[in-house]
């Protein structure tokens, strides 16, 4: 199988050429045509499988192709990361694979000044990738809105329930709207995990690589 079989618009296709990317990856190839779908999904894979292209190139298509003007503060797409290492290189991947699109990104997480962050997220935001902590401070100052959500993922949430950030996340997820489509990737499952999965996914699908 070749990326052109994934019924990727023209422009991630693009993107993929310029990243020298032909063939997807396992979860990729399972992923993406559910994601398309607007299905919501679970997956179990580890970093390095390739899963951070398995979200991002199916949530930038979605969102071309129903068009929304965004108010500044109301990203459509919420990626919580527990590590600003992992945020970042999110928040790369949004940047190359959206490269021929126009949207904008913010990755915003703790232990740095909010200025520049604040700067960014009030001069309009599509994507915001964020550590938990640092998302809650930017909400209660009303810097942050999440009612506009479209596309919520919980990344590496195996790791997040182990640094202590599940009462961080309840509290993000009920500020949610209810209409949304999300993700849910870890690279281990748990009855804890399981739990978590059921309440925020929606009859999700389910990929393991
Ligand atoms: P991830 O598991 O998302 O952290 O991705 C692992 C690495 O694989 C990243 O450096 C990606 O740039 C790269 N990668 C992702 N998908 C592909 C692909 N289909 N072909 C080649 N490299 C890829």
């Amino acid at each position: 199988m070749q990326f052109t079989d994934l019924n990727l618009i023209d422009p991630l296709q693009r993107a993929l050429t310029r990243e020298g990317y032909i063939a997807p990856t396992p979860i990729q190839m399972q992923a993406i045509p559910q994601l398309l779908r607007g299905k919501d999904l679970i997956g179990i894979a580890q970093t390095g499988t390739g899963k951070t292209a398995a979200f991002v190139l199916p949530i930038l298509q979605r969102m071309h192709e129903k068009h929304k003007h965004v108010s500044p503060g109301f990203p459509r797409v919420l990626v919580l990361a527990p590590t600003r290492e992992l945020a970042a290189q999110i928040g790369d991947s949004f940047a190359a694979y959206g490269h021929f699109l126009h949207f904008r990104h913010t990755v915003v997480f703790g232990g740095v000044s909010q200025v520049p962050q604040f700067k960014s997220i009030t001069k309009g935001v599509d994507i915001l990738v964020a550590t938990p902590g640092r998302l809650l401070d930017l909400m209660d100052q009303g810097i942050v809105k999440l009612s506009a959500v479209e596309f919520f993922v919980l990344d590496e949430a195996d790791r997040m329930l182990d640094m202590g950030f599940i009462k961080d996340v309840n509290r993000i997820v009920s500020m949610l709207p209810h209409k949304r489509q999300s993700l849910f990737f870890s690279a281990t499952m748990s009855p804890q995990i399981g739990e978590l999965a059921r309440r925020l996914l929606k009859d999700p699908v389910q990929v393991e690589v």
